[in-house]
């Protein structure tokens, strides 16, 4: 089966390298570049980069490299067809079955996406521009959300009409089925037409992994709306509740950053946390916590910090999260905030440094529930205390680190003062309980690391290109069509004195001959061999990047124009060309004149190289 290049391209741009190798690498930023432990070889300093502006992989340790096909590929060991329908099923792109003709299905799901991303300009517009949004505006204001955070979160208002927006999306060609398939309208009961699911009320988009619009939140603003305060849409082709944390796409470097997460109830929480410089903060809107979730934002860190709001009870449902979060073998601690304070509010009163502080004094999941069943008074009496304690070792039961449940039982013996055996005899009756229905429900485990161990290849820079012809390849890799058209106009490709330079260049003037759109990205697909692809990765990933001073004070140094840079380059080549065949031609009259023939050519040739050399310099 063949899949057309431009659905290929569709499930490029829908995917983020750095998540797709972020499920199965721990990363860190630095600089530009996420970094970590090189999955193809044994290291115990991360030398394995990732860059999500270049969407390239390259490991300075074993040498392996190229774009996300490539990295599940040898990772997997997939084919490239493999490897294509397991991102196309990720991105929710739909592959024509073998055999089989359903593009209609996969319109079906661009045509939604495309039908949320309308839908959540024209919510925008409406909060932005009309006189009726102007009351979810001021809502919007109220609790202090800024213009650049109400734009960067797509926030909007549907009329309070029954056809405002089923109109629009009618003018805008969206047909009635897919506008109710998108959870955006509703089927009359008597089959006589549609009405608007959302009906003056404040909008919050809520997105995939990657950014793309694929539901919507929408809250109560107006004092005569008789429905809940929150209503979502319901689940589509496109949008599956257990398996999408709003905010995900806002916090996700900022979660690898700061290497943990911050877990809050709402919408709002969410966003003023955001704003107020929290940017690691992903919500559970919409839904308790499902082991989905969890097993999504396993993907980005390894420890979650639950806010705490007493009060609320959207809060009793995240704190049994918290026992779903350990079965993930992630760490979970706990924010308890002041009585009747929620994120939002408490920031609102007391600014982002009194949050911080809950944040700093967070403890850990267990400690917070012992704390809670001391304050309910349950260790008053005997049997109130041995249900108690039961309770907590059955919560270390959930735990899936042995050196963990064993530290935590200890810290339970002590404080409650009962015999380590004892509850270690507990602990057993519950481990035995839990793992066999853990094993039960447990979804698919993560892909096994790969078996295959690399040789660890010298570092440096790729072999046996001369520097200028490496540097001039890396322009053209980073700059496309606009680079090679300038450098084919400057010089003659045989310049190019390596053979692994001239196969890298000739990809690259085969697209631009087919006048088709090209990147870095596309040339790894097209390269056949696997050295090949790592030269090609390892000039778009500098190992050394920017310091983080430079990108903290907001500016980076100037980068020179990349003309200039490629002019220096050519003129390097075309001197260590002029070099060369002046001394060929030097060989070539010593070996005349030995026969006593006229060298009057041989000088002049050589004369006229010695002064093409001058001009080369002298620019
Ligand atoms: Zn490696």
């Amino acid at each position: 089966m063949r899949i057309p290049d431009s659905t290929i391209d569709d499930i490029r741009n829908a995917t983020d390298i750095v998540d797709v190798i972020g499920a199965y690498v721990r990363m860190k930023k630095r600089g530009k570049n996420f970094i970590g432990l090189c999955p193809f070889h044994q290291e115990k300093t991360p030398s394995f980069t990732v860059s999500a502006e270049k969407q390239m992989f390259h490991c300075f340790g074993c040498g392996v490299g190229g774009n996300v096909f490539t990295f599940l590929m040898e990772h997997d060991k997939l084919s490239f067809i493999e490897a294509v329908r397991m991102l196309a099923e990720r991105a929710g792109i739909r592959l024509p079955e073998e055999g089989r003709d359903d593009r209609e299905e996969i319109t079906e799901q661009e045509k939604l996406l495309a039908l949320c991303r309308a839908a959540a300009i024209r919510f925008h517009d409406n909060l932005m521009t009309s006189v009726e949004g102007a009351l979810a505006l001021e809502y919007f204001r109220h609790r202090g959300l800024t213009d650049a955070t109400i734009a960067s979160f797509g926030l909007g208002y549907a009329m309070n009409s029954w056809d405002d927006f089923f109109s629009f999306a009618r003018r805008e060609g969206f047909d009635p089925a897919l506008l109710e398939k998108g959870g955006l309208v509703v089927r009359r009961e008597d089959g006589s037409g549609y009405y608007d699911r959302f009906r003056g009320r404040a909008m919050f988009p809520i997105t995939s992994p990657a950014g793309r619009t694929i539901a919507f939140g929408a809250r109560k603003v107006r004092e005569d709306d008789q429905l809940a305060k929150y209503i979502n849409s319901p689940e589509t082709p496109i949008y599956n509740k257990s398996r999408v944390l709003y905010g995900l796409s806002h916090a996700k470097d900022a979660i690898r950053d700061k290497e943990y997460a911050l877990l809050v109830e709402g919408y709002m929480d969410l966003i003023t946390l955001h704003q107020a410089g929290f940017q690691n903060v992903v919500a559970s809107s919409g839904t308790a916590l499902t082991t989905e979730q969890i097993q999504l934002l396993g993907r980005y860190t390894k420890r979650i910090t639950l806010v705490y709001d007493a009060d609320s009870a959207g809060s009793k449902a995240t704190l049994r999260g918290g026992d779903l979060i350990l079965e993930q073998d992630i760490d979970v601690r706990v924010a308890p905030l002041p009585a009747g304070e929620d994120p939002d509010s408490l920031i609102r009163k007391q600014g982002a440094k009194a949050f911080q502080e809950k944040l700093d004094a967070a403890t850990s999941f267990l400690e917070f529930r012992a704390a809670q069943l001391q304050a309910s008074g349950a260790f008053s009496t005997p049997e109130g205390k041995a249900q108690a304690i039961r309770a907590l070792v059955e919560t270390v039961g959930r735990m899936r680190d042995e050196l963990k449940r064993t530290f935590f039982i200890k810290r339970l013996a002590e404080q409650y003062d009962v015999y380590e055996s004892v509850l270690f005899r507990e602990l057993e009756g519950v481990l035995g309980r839990q793992q066999t229905a853990a094993r039960a429900e447990r979804s698919t485990p993560r892909p096994a690391a790969a078996e295959s161990q690399r040789q660890p290849l010298p570092t440096g820079q790729p072999q046996g290109i001369p520097p200028a012809e490496r540097d001039l390849l890396k322009l053209m890799l980073e700059h496309g069509s606009a680079m090679v058209r300038y450098v084919r106009g400057e010089i003659d490709p045989v310049l190019f004195t390596s053979p692994t330079a001239r196969a890298i260049l000739d990809v690259m003037l085969r697209h631009d001959e087919a006048g088709e759109y090209w990147d870095a990205g596309m040339i790894v697909d097209d390269l056949d061999d696997a050295t090949l692809k790592r030269i090609v990765t390892e000039l778009m990933i500098s190992r050394y990047e920017i310091s983080r001073g430079w990108q903290e004070m907001g500016s980076e140094p100037a980068q020179p124009d990349p003309r200039i840079m490629a002019d220096d380059c050519i003129a390097k080549m075309q001197l260590r060309s002029l070099d060369e065949r002046i001394a060929e031609t030097y060989r070539l009259m010593r070996d005349s004149e030995l026969r006593g023939e006229d060298i009057t050519g041989f000088k002049q040739e050589i004369l006229r190289m010695q002064r093409a050399r001058k001009e080369v310099l002298s620019r």
